[in-house]
């Protein structure tokens, strides 16, 4: 296993490559790589085991048997929530490496990485730590001289396939639930980002989980991804990722019936009233658009102003989102990094084209920063339409959508003219107002007053082609649980 120098102050230069199956660490059995490269740089950081349908097999066996047979089905609750705490401990004493590692893979700013996702992990990891040994069955008064009961058991073999936005985060938002519901669990990292998702595989074995009960398989969706959703032995699907690809895999599981959970994709109203404090919207609107270079599914990409403010907020997010600084996502200073990939950097910048030649108003931004690494400059549409394409799809980058409205009906109607439903946001000082929309629109979160909070015990999951199901809170727990009735003749 590659795990040579780990810098503590520059970026970092050991992890491991290779693939985690039944607690040892090999190479792919068709013995092909792939490139994960460094998107601010352009340059190949390593070449990863490339894993296919044999490889998830194995995987998918390894699981099984640390399921049925292995130490774990005997680890008692309470020891699960300390293994899954030690893990949290051990990110904690690597968060530094993990967040540079996080970085070079991904791009996103160190900062964000550092004190933004890591922070979010180790929280995650012991959240569901303390549910571990609480996940009670009931007693159940039926009819007749019988008792009752029912038992929480583990879904069984979990298959999990995560995104490149958020790779960490995303590996502690699918563990956490699972490990402490006792599942096992065939992970399948983003092609763009499967560094730190191995290098958390080697932190779990230090941890103490046994082998087989965490298995990682780096690889594509179209081999990897897709024998894993269809493998036989494989009892759960949880994905997050694009609309498009959570249809074909609720389509491909439906054969061997498996329990699917989704997190797709969004195109989420941040709505601000005039009645609102411009000062906290404007920056709500920023955060809640570049974040993470609006890699984010939850991105409030239309944003609707209320017409008597809506030049005042325009003028405002442009000197906000001119004044953001690009470069270097090692510099601590660098609040936006580069696109994850080429093909999102040019998705991006057709979405930008398009928006122009539909005649939305680009007020800032617009083009590449720089000559290497996929650098966009935070951009601003203004006279957006509900019907441009810009409106409607999800860009998934740095580029907002401003809207105006006059109306409370108004508005409501249009934010839920969408086929997506995960998140919103309303901004006003009237509390009515802001609880009534909160209650009307059709999305999984709404925030007033505020944008992107989030935290391990908040449910969060989408409304219509968001998704199935939650993740976070005490809900993403029955993600993985198996509900058991079992009925006792009483004498
Ligand atoms: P994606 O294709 O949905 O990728 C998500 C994960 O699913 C990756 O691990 C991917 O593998 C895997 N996958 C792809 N096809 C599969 C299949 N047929 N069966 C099983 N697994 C499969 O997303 P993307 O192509 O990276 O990004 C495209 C768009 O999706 C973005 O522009 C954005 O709009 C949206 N997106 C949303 C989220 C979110 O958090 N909701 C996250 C990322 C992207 P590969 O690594 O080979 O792709
Ligand atoms: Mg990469």
């Amino acid at each position: 296993m590659a795990t040579a120098v780990r810098s503590r102050t520059g970026p970092a230069t050991g992890f491991p490559t290779r693939m985690l199956i039944g607690g040892q660490w090999v190479e792919s059995r068709s013995g092909k790589t792939f490139e994960t490269i460094n998107p601010a740089t352009e340059e190949v950081i390593a070449q990863v085991a490339e894993g296919d349908a044999e490889d998830i097999d194995a995987a998918v066996k390894a699981a099984r048997a640390a399921f049925e047979t292995g130490p774990w089905r005997r680890t008692d609750a309470r020891d699960r929530g300390r293994m899954l705490n030690r893990l949290a401990d051990l990110i904690e004493e690597n968060a530094d490496e993990l967040a540079r590692l996080e970085v070079l893979d991904n791009g996103k700013p160190i900062s964000e990485a550092r004190h933004g996702d890591l922070p979010l992990v180790v929280d995650c990891l012991r959240y569901y730590a303390g549910w571990a040994d609480k996940l009670h069955g009931q007693t159940i008064p039926v009819r007749g001289n019988y008792f009752t009961y029912t038992r929480k058991e583990p879904v069984g073999v979990c298959g999990q396939i995560i995104p490149w936005n958020f790779p960490m985060l995303m590996v502690a938002w699918k563990w956490g639930p699972a490990l402490a519901a006792g599942c096992t669990i065939v992970m399948k990292p983003a092609e763009q980002t499967p560094l730190t998702c191995l290098r958390l595989g080697e932190l779990a074995q230090e941890a103490g989980f046994p082998d087989g009960v965490i298995n990682i398989v780096p690889g594509f969706g179209e081999t990897a991804g897709a024998a894993l959703v269809e493998h036989p032995g494989v009892d759960k699907i949880a994905f997050t990722g694009s609309t498009e690809v959570g249809r074909i895999i609720m389509r491909n599981a439906a054969n061997t019936l498996k329990r699917v959970t989704l997190e797709l994709g969004g195109k989420s109203p941040n709505i601000v009233f005039a009645d609102a404090d411009l000062d906290a919207a404007v920056e709500g609107a920023i955060l809640g658009l570049y974040l993470n270079q609006g890699q984010c599914c939850c991105a409030g990409s239309r944003l609707f102003v209320e017409e008597p403010i809506y030049d005042a907020m325009v003028e405002r997010l442009v000197e906000r989102a001119k004044s953001r600084k690009l470069g270097d996502p090692f510099d601590p200073t660098t609040e936006q990094g580069p696109q994850v990939d080429k093909t999102q950097f040019e998705k991006v910048l057709g979405y930008i084209e398009s928006g122009r030649k539909q005649g939305a108003r680009c007020v800032t931004g617009g083009k590449r920063w720089g000559q290497k690494g996929f650098y966009i400059e935070p951009t601003v549409f203004a006279d957006v339409k509900d019907e441009m394409t810009i409106a409607r799809e999800e860009i998934f980058g740095p580029v907002m959508q401003v809207l105006r409205f006059r109306e409370v009906e108004e508005v409501v109607q249009r934010a839920n003219t969408t086929d997506y439903g995960l998140a919103a946001a309303v901004w006003t000082h009237d509390v009515g107002k802001a609880h009534d929309l909160a209650h009307r629109i059709r999305a999984g979160t709404v925030w007033i007053n505020c944008y992107d909070v989030f935290d391990a015990a908040a449910p969060f999951g989408g409304f219509k082609a968001s998704g199935i199901g939650r993740e976070l809170g005490e809900k993403a727990l029955d993600n993985y649980i198996e509900l058991k009735t079992v009925t006792v003749a009483l004498r």
